[in-house]
């Protein structure tokens, strides 16, 4: 069974929409959360994630919007973000949204936002914060999303020490999953920091244990015209164009 793995949607529907058409057709999708926040188009991408068979877990701007943290932990961007997309949320979409779980787990894989050790807010950058979180996990592996950066952390064991490593991924093939335990971040659909502008997503095959790291151009104009109509904050529709 081969699955489409998002995380990071941020309301940006042009973005959700370039990796749909560009994925492989009828895969059941794994969203790992913050699907709202920053971007102009929270209803509809929660509608149009809503019209594929898909699991999804919640993130820390779903949960602020959902009023379960205080906004005043934000930066000022992200608090205004959070404020506007409260404002304009359907009751639809926010019982959508309530009904999210932290964490679930599908066969050799956990599904988290942020770290098995912190669902919703820990990132995992570094090789010494992902090693932490191999102990939490009761699975073999996880899927995590958060820091906007994919990755993929290996565990390794070296004279009865464990190590952790942080590989690059490779982009265009599916990459076997036959070295170790393995934490994986599919990056960012909807507002990728890792210098490269394309929604970042990706596609992992339970049968071959193959995960394959995909980037898409997207229409950035569309979303950043309406970011500017809506008043969004000039900071978090520039990056867009630089992909930080
Ligand atoms: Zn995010």
């Amino acid at each position: 069974m081969r699955y489409l793995v998002l995380s990071d949607i941020h309301s940006n529907l042009a973005a959700l929409q370039a990796v749909l058409e560009d994925a492989p057709a009828g895969l059941p999708i794994w969203c790992l959360g913050d699907i709202v926040g920053y971007g102009p188009n929270p209803n509809e991408c929660i509608e149009l994630l809503q019209r594929y068979e898909h699991e999804c877990i919640v993130g820390n701007h779903d949960w602020a919007v959902m009023g379960k943290v205080d906004v005043e932990d934000f930066n000022p961007d992200a608090k205004h973000s959070v404020e506007w997309t409260q404002d304009l949320l359907t009751a639809a979409s926010m019982d959508y949204l309530q009904q999210l779980g932290l964490r679930q787990e599908h066969g050799p894989f956990t599904l988290v936002h942020g770290s098995p050790r912190d669902p919703i807010w820990e990132y995992l950058f570094r090789p010494g914060s992902a090693r932490l979180s191999f102990s939490e996990l009761e699975t073999e592996h996880a899927l995590v999303g958060h820091t906007h950066v994919p990755c993929k952390f290996t565990l390794y064991q070296q004279n009865g020490e464990q190590y952790c490593e942080m590989g690059r991924l490779v982009e265009g093939a599916p990459q076997p999953l036959d070295a170790g335990r393995v934490i994986l971040n599919p990056g960012s659909v909807g507002q990728p920091r890792d210098g490269d502008v394309r929604a970042s997503y990706a596609v992992l095959d339970l049968d071959e244990m193959t995960y394959e790291h995909r980037r898409v151009y997207y229409d950035i104009k569309r979303t950043q015209e309406l970011m500017n109509k809506a008043k969004l904050p000039e900071r978090n529709i520039t990056r867009l164009s630089y992909g930080w």
